[in-house]
């Protein structure tokens, strides 16, 4: 009840209508893959019909292509349209062309990513994005075994690096509390601020979990090697923002004797997909998105919600694969099957060889006997492959990872395979797997 009044409270403040497009969404999950069709199309004509009027790149865009609304008689007409990377979005950000002239109609609210690149990406967020993002999320919330914001407690494994002003400091902590969450810091995790929080976890005695996928490995992985007497269990765990791997899942569900819930994400666009109760990849959020793949499996993604500034076949960096068979969810809508990793971690090899950073995901996806792996590259003279073995671990598996390293890259690339006690997280808290030093002298 307290959260419900608050909740309407700060819709109120904030302009929002999340709980109205939460219960819109409950209706829409029941839809038929026409209806959903339909219903993308609609909004996809709705949207271009603003663009095309009110944000300078498609007013310029339309005109220099003689195109018409009347062109997209179809989804399939979305190709009319331009794909758009992150560089260009950034220069479209600082010139004016990507935001909207009348964008104080839809109360932006101002964003930034940290971006892998270094150099963040500035957003403007329009209030319709921001209700579908978070009424994805409450939707997405109710497949996990009965999560209800809230209702239980949940602790929160988060990275966040945002100045915060005293008052929202205030406003985070009263909605926290309210909320029925605690937050823990996944900033610079090292063993005893692990120790530390499993102590405070037990005691605050929440049935979920949420947070970076690494950091909650890292959790379950503290429990396990330590063989703590007083264990977490949770009736379910969610992740996101990192890749998980199947080996780091079954440590977890063993564990925290749950089943876990990814989610999938971007600085730009915070909903885009949840895995259902069913566990065969994660529903894309479709009332809110339309997800592309291209030929190389990289997403080509189109916010249909933010009027303020428009993310249209927009490539994020990210890749994996999409499918629309049946799920016992009894959902439609698309999944998201095979979240490989991400497109800017690609590595170029002198005689112009590209190696796709998902060769590493699919390398130790499976081997049961590395428990975390973070490849440092810099030349084909040096490139580290740091690993955390398990007991288990055997000259056969070392001899493996070197073989399959040779073969993929060729005999004249130098590297090291080190054994590593912890894998390095970026100052945002966040775990970057593959690193690449392009201009970096060995
Ligand atoms: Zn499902």
């Amino acid at each position: 009840m307290k959260t419900q009044l608050f909740y309407s409270f700060l819709e109120k403040l904030r302009s929002t209508k999340i709980l109205k497009v939460y219960e819109h969404l409950k209706e829409t999950a029941r839809y038929s893959r026409e209806q959903l069709d339909y219903y993308q199309f609609n909004k996809l004509i709705k949207l271009l019909e603003h663009c095309k009027t009110n944000v300078p790149f498609y007013v310029n865009f339309f005109r220099k292509n003689n195109l018409s609304i009347h062109d997209f008689k179809s989804l399939k007409d979305l190709k009319y349209l331009p794909v758009i990377d992150k560089k260009t979005i950034r220069e479209m950000y600082v010139n004016g062309q990507i935001i909207s002239r009348n964008k104080k109609e839809f109360n932006p609210i101002h964003n930034q990513t940290g971006g892998s690149t270094g150099i963040p990406l500035q957003l403007l967020v329009g209030s319709q994005a921001r209700d579908f993002q978070g009424a994805g999320i409450l939707r997405y919330y109710d497949w996990m075994d009965g999560y209800c914001l809230g209702q239980q407690k949940l602790a929160v494994l988060w990275g966040d690096m945002r100045v915060r002003s005293i008052n929202q400091k205030i406003s985070d902590s009263l909605k926290l509390y309210l909320t029925n969450r605690r937050y823990y810091s996944c900033f610079s995790l090292d063993k005893h601020l692990i120790e530390k929080y499993h102590k405070s976890i037990f005691k605050f005695n929440p049935e979920f979990l949420r947070g970076y996928a690494f950091s909650i490995y890292l959790l379950a992985q503290y429990q396990c090697d330590n063989a703590v007497s007083r264990k977490l269990k949770f009736k379910a765990v969610s992740t996101t923002t990192e890749k998980i791997t199947q080996q780091q899942r079954n440590l977890i569900e063993k564990e925290f004797g749950c089943k876990t819930f990814d989610q999938y994400g971007c600085g730009e666009i915070l909903m885009i997909a949840g895995e259902c109760a069913a566990h065969k990849g994660m529903h894309v959020t479709e009332e809110h998105v339309i997800v592309e793949t291209d030929k190389n499996n990289e997403f080509i993604i189109t916010d249909l919600d933010n009027y303020a500034m428009p993310f249209m076949r927009y490539k994020n960096g990210d890749l994996g694969k999409i499918v629309d068979d049946f799920c016992e969810c009894g959902m439609v809508h698309k999944r998201i099957v095979d979240l490989i990793g991400r497109v800017d971690d690609t590595i170029i090899l002198e005689d112009g060889k590209i190696i796709n950073s998902s060769f590493f995901a699919v390398l130790f996806e499976y081997m049961t006997t590395v428990k975390a792996f973070q490849v440092n590259y810099y030349s084909f003279k040096k490139m580290d492959v740091n690993i955390i073995p398990d007991n288990a671990f055997a000259a056969k598996d070392k001899k493996y990872i070197e073989d399959k390293i040779l073969m993929t890259f060729g005999s004249q690339q130098s590297f090291t395979l080190n054994f590593v006690d912890e894998i390095k997280q970026n100052p945002n808290g966040k775990t970057k797997f593959i690193n690449v030093f392009k201009h970096e002298q060995e």
